[in-house]
């Protein structure tokens, strides 16, 4: 979608859209554009940061190690994984070479900016009743910039997004916890997160 332009009608609409998405240079490494996924109307929408690896070669958003993991979260906390909708704040994968492998690289704010209207318009077709932004990118492009998960995981924003805005961290950091004691508790602490958001969904 191109700045100006009319709100695609439907996500079919604006997933066909992005997939020849030119507004920032991302585009030229990545594989393809990942568009957000899920049933149209979800209550639940889940914001990360961007496609991985994994991501970037399905063309599908969390089907890696760290959607896995929140799969395994959801499960745990009680929250069927078809009343979410899981997308990013950046469409495409940045990355850099490192041997053989393509390691991650954090999109920078004109990145985060130029992709803003696709989150934007999944926002505005879904109407999602509850976001949960995965990780301090995601947070702070949805909260601002001063928005510190650390602080404030697991607490409810006043936001004109949603009725329900809340912030916890993102998957992918558990899998990268130094042991396996340290990742059993960032698990539970993720799981709790995610049943704080659950259950303000379910009291209203
Ligand atoms: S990252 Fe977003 S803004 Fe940049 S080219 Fe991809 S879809 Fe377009």
């Amino acid at each position: 979608m191109q700045t100006g332009t009319a709100l695609p009608r439907s996500l079919t609409d604006a997933r066909h859209q992005a997939q020849s998405c030119t507004r920032c240079p991302l585009y030229k490494h990545a594989t393809q554009t990942v568009f957000g996924e899920g049933a149209s109307h979800a209550p639940i929408m889940m914001v990360g940061e961007q496609p991985g690896d994994r991501e970037d070669i399905e063309g599908h958003p969390f089907v890696g190690p760290a959607g896995k993991l929140l799969d395994r979260a959801l499960e745990e906390a009680g929250i069927d994984r078809r009343l979410v909708y899981v997308t990013n704040v950046v469409k495409h994968f940045k990355w850099e070479p490192r041997g053989k492998r393509r390691i991650h690289k954090k999109p920078n704010a004109a990145e985060i900016g130029a992709c803003r209207p696709w989150l934007d318009t999944e926002v505005a077709l879904v109407k999602p009743r509850l976001i949960i932004c995965l990780g301090a990118t995601a947070a702070q492009a949805l909260l601002g910039r001063q928005f510190r998960v650390t602080a404030h995981r697991g607490e409810f924003v006043p936001s004109p997004l949603a009725p329900f805005v809340l912030a916890t961290v993102h998957p992918s950091s558990i899998l990268r916890a130094p042991d396996e004691e340290a990742r059993h508790r960032e698990m539970k602490q993720f799981t709790n997160d995610l049943r704080t958001a659950a259950r303000a969904l379910s009291s209203k």
